[in-house]
């Protein structure tokens, strides 16, 4: 029998899914540049090995699958994605599918989809979230492209997608880049969620002088509460992990300069063309590019002198932190959602804003148990920024005066809190009715004769700025 789907690229994100469809009762043609690398992996592959076709071409994997044909990509984003769409053209024939399943702009997702369906094939842009793990052993799966491409493989990828209480988290977001474009935002949100994360550590480490286990076991028992989430769960599990060569913890001997790979940077480009303000995941990639400039920090500390860092007893406590982190968290999140909103009207998708939220429920990095509550609150009202619906309402009530404490105090005591400060002052401008741009327009009406409206009548006015302006 032949292969129900192909896998090219066997790297840490498609060797383990290649093992996922297999283990799912799909056979699976594989193939990877470095031809080795294939045979390793079917050698390893154990009883799996029997749903496991190896090639070492593309005409072979090609022979390989049943048709119709899909063939997932999981390669690096970019040109690659582009050299293998290339190769794979001529040897597939019409009604074959190619999917795209690595972190692609979804702007080059909307072009490929554009190209594929000049030349009669189907595309496919899919976006995997939750690492090495989740793809092994069930995603969360992000889709877009032609509704019946989607449905054609949906069995497939909802088989080995997560679930959440029995719902696969494998959801088909819209045409073209659709799929890309809500991982792109999930990656935003991950970036913003992690670094407040740091920051409330950094307080702990530096401005109450916990060590990295106890940092660790904080996380814990924040786990078992409101922010229950993936990454606050590995956050414990690395705070308690000690360096086995010195007994060290493995924290403490981590170089502080973060990587990345530019799906932060995407989101936070993409929401200033899109007008739609995502101010703590902003701030959450500005934070990694000032870590990666480590000695240009350590100039400033020779300059400055080290800030005090260290808390006054009592100046906060850890229910303080967690319930910063909370209304941190909240905020972020209503920033990501209220930009896929903005892209869904601007880019003309309907981008599910509920599904979105329920397809983050399991297997991504982001899940964490308030995605339940965000998928009601977006199913009552998609068009309404999260903060207000009732339950994050409440919980912000409650809340924001620890975020507030919080920032406060760091604040005061040069403790940088970028992402979580970028948060509170948003959710300060969104409960003020009055803004403070009315001297902006004056401002750009002196200069600019740009005209600036009334608050006590309709129409464009000027003001009285006489000759000078
Ligand atoms: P890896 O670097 O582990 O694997 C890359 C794979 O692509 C290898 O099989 C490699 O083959 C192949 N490859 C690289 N360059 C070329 C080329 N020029 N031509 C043909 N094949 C090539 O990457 P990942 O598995 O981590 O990532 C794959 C995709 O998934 C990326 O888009 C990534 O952003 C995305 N992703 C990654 C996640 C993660 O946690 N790692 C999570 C979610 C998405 P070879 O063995 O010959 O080098």
């Amino acid at each position: 029998a032949k292969a129900g789907i192909g896998l090219i690229g066997l790297g840490t994100m498609g060797s383990n899914l290649a093992l996922n469809i297999a283990e799912n009762s799909v056979p699976v043609a594989i193939f990877n540049r470095t031809t080795e690398t294939t045979h390793e992996f079917a050698r390893a592959a154990g009883p799996l090995a029997k749903r496991i076709v190896a090639c070492e071409t593309l005409e072979q994997l090609v022979a390989a699958i049943e048709p119709p044909r899909a063939i997932i990509l999981m390669v690096p984003a970019g040109p690659v994605v582009d050299e293998q769409v290339a190769a794979l053209r001529p040897l597939i024939e019409d009604g074959d599918m190619i999917i795209d399943a690595g972190n692609a702009n979804f702007h080059d997702t909307n072009r490929r989809a554009v190209e594929a369906a000049t030349n009669g094939e189907l595309f496919l842009g899919i976006g995997v979230s939750g690492g090495a793990e989740g793809a092994r052993h069930g995603p969360s799966i992000m889709a877009g492209g032609p509704r019946e491409a989607w449905d054609r493989v949906a069995p497939i990828f909802e088989a080995i997608a997560a679930r959440y209480e029995g719902t696969p988290c494998a959801t088909w977001m819209g045409e073209g880049g659709a799929g890309h474009f809500v991982k792109t935002v999930h990656n935003g949100i991950e970036y913003a969620d992690m670094q407040m994360i740091a920051e409330v550590y950094g307080v702990m480490r530096d401005g109450m002088g916990m060590s990295a286990p106890q940092c660790g076991q904080v996380f814990a028992r924040w786990n078992e509460g409101l922010l229950k989430s993936y990454l606050v769960e590995i956050s414990a599990r690395i705070g308690e992990a000690s360096d086995p060569e010195t007994g060290n913890p493995v924290l403490d001997i981590i170089a502080d300069r973060a990587g990345q790979k530019g799906t932060g940077r995407w989101t936070a480009i993409e929401a200033q063309h899109l007008a739609a303000p995502v101010t703590a995941i902003e701030a959450a990639v500005a934070a990694r590019n000032m870590s990666a400039a480590s000695e240009v920090r350590a100039e400033g500390e020779r300059i400055f002198g080290a800030a005090p860092r260290v808390l006054e007893n009592g100046a906060l406590s850890i229910d303080d932190l967690e319930a910063a982190l909370i209304a941190g968290k909240i905020v972020c999140y209503a920033q990501g959602f209220t930009m896929i909103a903005r892209a869904s009207a601007e880019f003309g998708w309907a981008l599910p804003l509920p599904d979105i939220a329920r397809v983050w429920r399991a297997g991504c990095i982001i899940r964490s148990s308030m995605l339940n509550d965000m998928a009601t609150a977006l199913e009552a009202n998609p068009d309404r920024n999260l903060m207000f619906a009732d339950f994050f309402s409440y919980l912000l009530k409650a809340k924001h005066p620890a975020l507030r404490t919080t920032v406060a105090a760091a604040a005061q005591n040069g403790l940088p809190m970028p992402a979580l400060t970028a948060g509170l002052a948003y959710f300060d401008i969104m409960r003020t009715e009055r803004s403070t741009a009315n001297l902006i327009q004056a401002q750009r009406d002196f200069f600019g004769a740009h005209g600036f409206e009334r608050i006590d009548r309709p129409g464009q006015y000027h003001g009285p700025w006489g000759a000078s302006g």
